[in-house]
């Protein structure tokens, strides 16, 4: 375990995400949206660069929703976050799933990117970045943990009216998908932020995607709508 203070925090988030970690795995519990969208982030993902046999880091990894899946697909896994009871979690599910090939631990992004620069095939970002005081630290220390050539993912929610809407208001108040205070509309990022953020690291953006829910029969897809939950599919220069 890392020891050193990290300052690329929010101390609030991480109290949010440590008192709901029991339920990481209950697929029916305030983590169902992501347990619904992870088949369809990890084919997205695997369209780029298919997982088998790379190194794969996931920076916020929660409860290993993702880390896991990736595992399964063939990849060795690190899972970083800084939310010591999801990372229990993840780790105890890993035992109990006998999943292959992944590991967790709890160190920042910032701090592991100073410790193994370069050292991954393949960096994902998932539903994080919106969590932080300043994620553009966030992308320039994915930049740096990826070997050149390698792919680094991001995913998270845009800012405007109907993000607003549909993300706060929908998905928190009317839906009840999502506990309320989840979300906060100030640290929203738009594609061009995001993007701005991923060329000034040295990261290209290669491919973006967006996710739809449809409330009625509360499924989700991928389309190529970005003004709610999107992502970014970006690479670093070759060497
Ligand atoms: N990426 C996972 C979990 C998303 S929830 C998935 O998509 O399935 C957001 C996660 O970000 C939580 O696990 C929270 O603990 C983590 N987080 C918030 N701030 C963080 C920080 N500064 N460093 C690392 N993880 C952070």
């Amino acid at each position: 375990m890392d020891h050193t203070t990290p300052q690329n925090v929010d101390p609030a988030e991480l109290a949010k995400f440590s008192e709901l970690a029991h339920r990481w795995w209950d697929t029916e519990s305030e983590f169902r949206p992501l347990h619904q969208i992870n088949p369809l982030r990890l084919g997205w993902i695997q369209q780029q660069v298919p997982l088998a046999g790379r190194r794969v880091l996931d920076v916020g990894c929660g409860g290993g929703i993702l880390a896991d899946a990736m595992a399964r697909q063939g990849a060795q896994v690190l899972g970083i976050d800084l939310a010591t009871k999801s990372l229990k979690v993840a780790q105890l599910h890993a035992l109990e799933a006998e999943t292959p090939n992944v590991q967790y631990r709890e160190v920042s992004a910032e701090a592991l990117a100073a410790e193994q620069p370069g050292q991954f095939d393949v960096v994902t970002c998932m539903e994080m970045l919106e969590h932080v005081p300043d994620p553009a630290s966030i992308v320039r220390a994915c930049a740096t943990l990826v070997k050149p050539d390698g792919w680094v993912f991001f995913s998270t929610l845009n800012r405007n009216p109907k993000s607003f809407l549909f993300a706060i208001v929908g998905a928190e108040y009317v839906l009840n998908l999502l506990p309320k205070g989840t979300h906060e509309y100030a640290k929203f990022i738009k594609p061009s932020e995001l993007a701005g953020y991923c060329r000034q690291a040295g990261l290209d953006v290669q491919a973006s995607k967006g996710m739809e829910y449809n409330p009625l029969t509360r499924r989700y897809w991928l389309s190529n709508d970005t003004s709610v939950n999107y992502a970014l599919a970006t690479r670093k220069a070759a060497a």
